[in-house]
This record gives structure tokens, C-alpha cells and sequence, in this order.
């Protein structure tokens, strides 16, 4: 076959027509692999001819170093899917993580692409032993190594953490991956060593020699892959103490369930699908970054060019008509060609998730716009270039 043919065809409005009207169940799965794949390109085009006769839809990265898959099969293909992986030596006996809450609409189409490297780590592979991981924890064990105090540190990016994490965890600031391992070596060399609790609060008795023992690190992230290189390049560091949860949170919320385990992962797990997030406990963890109240409703500014992602309460969402600011929602609220027409020649929003990063700044704003928007009823005086041009009569 030719590989332009191995591609989707379709519009989204087409594709999500084409899902509503399947008539059948999806299981939505993923699972990653670090392994050595000699020719990527080659393997892709054989596994989008192979999955997509299977009804596949998905987002799959290929690498020299390995795959990285979020999917979803029809559920009566599911056994023929596991065949077909166990099929391949380089793929036999990959562990799945099936989604929790699922209605089988997390994709609309398959999608299976060739990169670099697998998560873009910013890391240069050959200065340390990616190999040299972290110790892998399945649920029950991190639990109990979070009651015995452990420090936790959420490897996600930043944006993945809004509306949920485990108790007590680090969450790094930084923008990328790597600015994010980083800023935890930073956090930990600044971590006080761990002295024993006495139990007393008294002081420790002249001449005790301090302890030096580190912490114990435990890891996580969305589906366990990020973690295997930040654990590696933990215990480069010299931080050697270091686990990490095994299947990510993804499969801890499976085991939790399977096992009936307190979950200690509070609130939604962020996911990169149509869904944005899946429940995992009912509790709250965040707040509405447009009026403060708790919230974790996460949705996208539906203002095209804008498209942050943001926390953001049904009455907020009500108020700013789906959008992030009141200058957002004057351009949102146009007819759709105006809006076209005003977003000729501006740049769409990047592809890439970003986020509000400063609610307080947000809700400044958002009090500077109303009251700019009263005074001069437009925020948008560019408008008017674009907006049809009143018939008056001679
Ligand atoms: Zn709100
Ligand atoms: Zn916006």
C-alpha cells in the first residue's frame, strides 16, 4: 500500500459522525515500551494498515527508541489487538492501561507519527544510563511508602496538574520537562536531611551525628513513561532513593478500583483526548480561576485564536460565554464570519497546551476589561475595519 494512502481523510465534523453512529463499544487503552526499532517509518506504515483494519483510532509516536500509544479499539477487536501486539517480538507482553471512565469517544481518528524521541525530554540520552530507572511501585506499595513519608513529585507538565495530583505532592513550576527535573534535583539537594522523628520534639542530643540518609523520591505521571527517564536521570544526580508508580496514574486508578485501596490521588487525571480529564475521586482540588470558587471543571478558551486552557466554573463559563477573558468573549460572541474576518492574518493558537498560570493576574484583568468594555462598549475597536458597514439611507 502507499503510504499517502495511510492516512485519514476526513474532516471532524465528518469523523464525529461517523463515531456517533458506530453502534458499538470502545475500550480506550494505552501503553508505552522504550525499545530499540530499527526502522520506524516502515514499522508505522505496517501498523496503520494493521490497526486500521481493526478499527483503530488513536495518537501513536514511533521512535528509534521505542512507542508511545494513547488508543482506542472496538471493544468485540480487543483480543485480535492483543494478538496482533503479542504478535511482535519487539511489542510481546506490553502491559495495557485501560481508561477507568470511558465512553469510548476519546478518539476520532488514527494517527501514528515518527519522532525523535518518544516524550521530548530535552535530556541528551548518551551523558547517562537511561536503563539505571527508579524502583516500579504498583498501587499498594506507593501508598505505603507515602504513609511512611515519602516525597512525592507529580513529572507531569505543569498544566496536568490543575485539577488533580496525590496528597502532599511536589508539583514543579517549569514550563517543559526538563526545566521540571531540574527544578526537583534543585528541590531536593535544598531538602534537609532526613532525621528520624523522636517522637518527643526535643532537640537531638549533643554529639548524634546528623543523619545523611535522603528522602525516599517516589515518581508519577499520566501513564508511567516520563518517569522512567526522570527516574535515570535522578539517580545520575546522585538522588539514588527514588520509586516510581508503575503504569502511571492511569493503572493506579485500576488497581484502586480492582483492589478497593484508598486512592491517595486526589480529584481528575488530566488526559490528551477529547475528554480533557477523567474522575478519579470526587474530591475538589482546585478552584475557578475567573471567581475563585472550588471548581474543577478544566476546559480551552472557545475563542480560536486565544484556546488557553483554563479552570473555569458553569456559572463563570456562563458569564464570559465559554472564554477566558471579557475581550475574548466580544470576538466569540461575532457572527462566524466577522470572526473569520477578524482573524485574518492573526496567528492561531499554537497547537500546544497552555495554560493560565496566574489566576490573580487573570481575574485583574477580567476587572480592567469590564470596566474599559462599559466606558467604551467595544474592547475591540479594530472592529470596526471589519464589521458590515450600516446601510444608512441618503
Ligand atoms: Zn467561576
Ligand atoms: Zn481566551
Amino acid at each position: 500500500m502507499e503510504a499517502h494512502e495511510l492516512r485519514n481523510k476526513y474532516g471532524p465534523r465528518e469523523l464525529r459522525a461517523r463515531l456517533e453512529a458506530e453502534g458499538f463499544p470502545r475500550t480506550t487503552l494505552s501503553f508505552y515500551r522504550y525499545v530499540r526499532l530499527a526502522d520506524p517509518a516502515a514499522l508505522r506504515n505496517e501498523l496503520y494498515a494493521e490497526w486500521e483494519a481493526m478499527g483503530v483510532f488513536g495518537r501513536i509516536y514511533l521512535a528509534n527508541e521505542g512507542i508511545n500509544a494513547q488508543l482506542s479499539v472496538p471493544t468485540h477487536n480487543f483480543e485480535a489487538f492483543r494478538k496482533a501486539i503479542d504478535a511482535r517480538p519487539e511489542f510481546s507482553g506490553v502491559p495495557f492501561k485501560i481508561a477507568v471512565e470511558d465512553d469510548g469517544k476519546s478518539f476520532l481518528k488514527l494517527t501514528l507519527k515518527v519522532r525523535q524521541k518518544l516524550v521530548a525530554d530535552g535530556l541528551t540520552d548518551a551523558v547517562f544510563d537511561v536503563s539505571n530507572v527508579g524502583q516500579h511501585l504498583d498501587a499498594e506499595a506507593f501508598n505505603r511508602k507515602l504513609e511512611e513519608g515519602a516525597l512525592v513529585v507529580d513529572m507531569r507538565n505543569n498544566y496536568e496538574c490543575l485539577v488533580g495530583h496525590f496528597e502532599g505532592a511536589y508539583l514543579p513550576k517549569a514550563e517543559t520537562f526538563r526545566g521540571a527535573i531540574d527544578e526537583v534535583v534543585d528541590m531536593l539537594r535544598k531538602q534537609p536531611a532526613q532525621v528520624p522523628d523522636q517522637g518527643t520534639g526535643s532537640v537531638d542530643p549533643p554529639g548524634r551525628p546528623t543523619t545523611t540518609e535522603q528522602p525516599e523520591i517516589l515518581l508519577y505521571c499520566t501513564g508511567g513513561i516520563r518517569c522512567e527517564k526522570a527516574s535515570a536521570w535522578l539517580r545520575h544526580h546522585g538522588i539514588t532513593n527514588v520509586g516510581q508508580l508503575h503504569g502511571g496514574i492511569i493503572d493506579y486508578a485500576r488497581q484502586v478500583r480492582a483492589k478497593g485501596l484508598p486512592s491517595r490521588y486526589k480529584g481528575q487525571n488530566f488526559v490528551f483526548d477529547g475528554r480533557l480529564a477523567e474522575r478519579i475521586t470526587d474530591d475538589v482540588v482546585s478552584t475557578c480561576m475567573q471567581c475563585g470558587q472550588p471548581s474543577d471543571r478544566i476546559t480551552n478558551c472557545q475563542q480560536h485564536t486565544c484556546n488557553m486552557l483554563l479552570v473555569q466554573c458553569e456559572a463563570c463559563a456562563t458569564t464570559y460565554a465559554d472564554c477566558c477573558t471579557p475581550s475574548c468573549r466580544e470576538i466569540h460572541l461575532l457572527p462566524e464570519e466577522v470572526q473569520r474576518e477578524w482573524r485574518k492574518g492573526k496567528p492561531s493558537a499554537s497547537a500546544k497546551m497552555k495554560a493560565i498560570r496566574d489566576p490573580e493576574a487573570l481575574r485583574k484583568r477580567i476587572a480592567e476589561e469590564e470596566e474599559e468594555l462599559a466606558e467604551k462598549g467595544t474592547l475591540h475597536p479594530e472592529l470596526i475595519a471589519v464589521m458590515p458597514v450600516p446601510q444608512h439611507p441618503q
